[in-house]
């Protein structure tokens, strides 16, 4: 049910005249970040006279993003530095001076893809029956006996954003799977779609895969990006949002991952990543999009130096380029499948054991002689001599090139401002004990800075003209954030400065940013653009009302910057 009230606008700031220079909320961004390793975390202060987490090379964390409110639990990353050797070491932290409380300890140990050496003490802080205001919490490694403290601020219950403090675990059952989202996202505004996508893609994949689907399938839907929008373990993780500022077809990224778990049903005593992935690929048709593999592939090698020599890729794989990975695994699937069959393909693929030397390419090369009769080298030759003979039309090369350039920028983007968010070392805590104890902003909240806004959105436009093969415009766009995340990296002042493009997005996002959306007669949201498309000097912004639709709004360029033109059409 949509209420006339949720369209209005107060217009508090809206007029107030901003030239491309002015970016007063820009500078605490761009100091903070020292490096593409770096943790940005804003709510600590770190101006305390102890000396902090940095001076003994370590970072502090601390979860939900974006800001920490009364009512939350509270997690904590103590990240070591790269050259610790702190297998050994364990942290503690208690809360304030005096009569102080524990809050738990931790041991280092590696913590996601990139197997960084963290302590992590999930949810250890409950603020349900905290004051607002400022707390200080003390950190001691042992046995170094070295202590620490950081600051955090407690915001009040009464400032969050109203759908956010209201929402709630809920879940519904399609054919195949059991599908978790949150109340009051564009999850359960969507939700008969999208359960109809989930069987249509279960089904899809289940015969492309020749398993049946036997007990059904966990989906939990995040209303925030992580990683590149999809993960699987034995339940499946797959974003679902409006600033969605990738390519990722939703449809295909739920078939990718459901072969991951129908994958992991069927067992296999090593399934090295270079083909659990290129098979979810090559099932799939495509990594994010529809993709012709092998000509894709081919693609490579006009880009001196783009093609990963096999015995290294299968060696390093997700640390290598993560779309030419995901590319050369789905084509060299393709190409097996094209010489042997998918019958004899997968008997060799469930039958590769570990080598004694560790070495996952030596047992490649040991299941490639014994079921192939053929060495990895030899396959890669076959491989590449195929590759040689596909013809590339010249659209696909510059997807490609593109492709990689968009999630090259999207990862760097959340390396430097949304590092929860980065593929090797998400913040993907237990969804199911989550649900158990009714915690949600741990998956809701997420930075939303006027420059996360700004980049987000433009990388959202990137994606929108690269799906539609408008190459110069996805290129321009791509060109503005990384400008202004190297920017930033490097300490400039006003990193959206840098760009005539960026500073629009920002100017934008300020206006936006200083007007809110009423959700009731009584209380309102602060405006939360979810698509911004400058053409010119007009802008059209679509933003989040309270339920969650899409509003439309357009902005024009005057002479003191950007102001409100109008704001009442609603709709997608
Ligand atoms: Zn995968």
């Amino acid at each position: 049910m949509r209420r006339l009230w949720f369209l209005l606008i107060l217009f508090s700031l809206a007029c107030r005249a901003l030239s491309p220079l002015a970016m007063p909320a820009e500078a605490p961004v761009a100091t903070a970040i020292p490096s593409r390793e770096a943790s940005p975390t804003a709510e600590i202060t770190g101006d305390s006279a102890e000396p902090g987490a940095e001076s003994f090379g370590y970072s502090v964390r601390a979860h939900p993003d974006g800001g920490l409110y009364v009512g939350d639990r509270v997690s904590f990353e103590v990240i070591a530095p790269p050259s610790a050797e702190a297998r050994e070491v364990s942290v503690r932290l208690k809360l304030g001076y005096g009569e102080t409380q524990e809050l738990g300890s931790a041991r280092f140990s590696p913590f996601g893809i990139l197997g960084r050496l963290q302590a992590t003490l999930t949810w250890v802080w409950d603020t349900r029956f905290l004051e607002p205001g400022e707390y200080t919490v003390f950190f001691t490694l042992h046995p170094q006996n070295l202590t620490w403290e950081e600051r955090f601020t407690l915001l009040p219950a009464s400032q969050l954003v109203s759908w956010e403090a209201r929402s709630a675990w809920a879940s519904a059952r399609s054919e195949c799977c059991t599908v978790f989202y949150l109340t009051g996202t564009e999850a359960e505004r969507d939700l008969p779609a999208l359960l109809e996508t989930i069987d249509l893609q279960a089904e899809q994949a289940s015969r492309n895969m020749g398993v049946q689907i036997t007990e059904p399938i966990t989906i939990t839907l995040l209303p925030r990006l992580l990683g590149h929008g999809g993960f699987a373990d034995q339940d499946i993780h797959v974003s679902y949002l409006d600033r969605n500022y990738t390519i990722g077809d939703l449809g295909m990224i739920l078939h990718h991952e459901i072969i991951h778990v129908l994958d992991a049903r069927q067992g296999g005593d090593l399934r090295p990543s270079l083909l659990v992935e290129g098979l979810a690929v090559y099932l799939t048709g495509g990594h994010y999009q529809p993709e012709p593999l092998l000509p894709r592939a081919a693609a490579l090698l006009s880009f001196p130096g783009w093609f990963i020599p096999l015995e290294e890729l299968a060696m390093n794989f997700y640390t290598s380029q993560h779309e030419i990975g995901y590319l050369e695994g789905g084509a060299l699937v393709a190409f097996m499948v094209q010489r042997w069959g998918l019958p004899a393909f997968m008997d060799f693929y469930r039958d590769i054991h570990p080598h004694p030397s560790g070495s996952i390419a030596r047992a490649l090369d040991q299941a490639l002689k014994s079921h192939f009769g053929m060495s990895l080298a030899a396959l890669e030759a076959e491989f590449l001599q195929e590759l040689k003979r596909q013809i590339v039309p010249s659209d696909v090369a510059e997807n490609l090139r593109l492709t990689i350039a968009l999630y090259d920028t999207a990862r760097y983007y959340q390396q430097l401002l949304d590092p929860s968010a980065y593929f090797l070392t998400p913040w993907l805590v237990d969804t199911r004990e989550m649900r158990r104890l009714e915690i949600t902003a741990d998956y809701l909240r997420r930075p939303e800075e006027p420059a996360n806004l700004a980049i987000e959105t433009m990388l959202a436009q990137a994606s929108a003209a690269l799906k539609d093969n408008r190459f110069v415009e996805a290129e321009r766009l791509l060109k503005a954030v990384e400008t202004v995340l190297q920017a930033m990296e490097q300490g400039v002042p006003h990193p959206f400065s840098q760009d005539a493009l960026a500073a629009d997005y920002f100017d934008i996002v300020t206006v936006l940013k200083s007007s809110r959306v009423l959700t009731s007669p009584l209380s309102s949201n602060p405006l939360q653009p979810q698509i911004i498309k400058v053409e010119g000097d007009q802008a059209v912004v679509y933003y989040r009302t309270a339920e969650p639709t899409l509003a439309t709004a357009r902005l024009v360029r005057g002479r003191n910057g950007w102001r409100w033109s109008w704001s009442w059409e609603q709709g997608n």
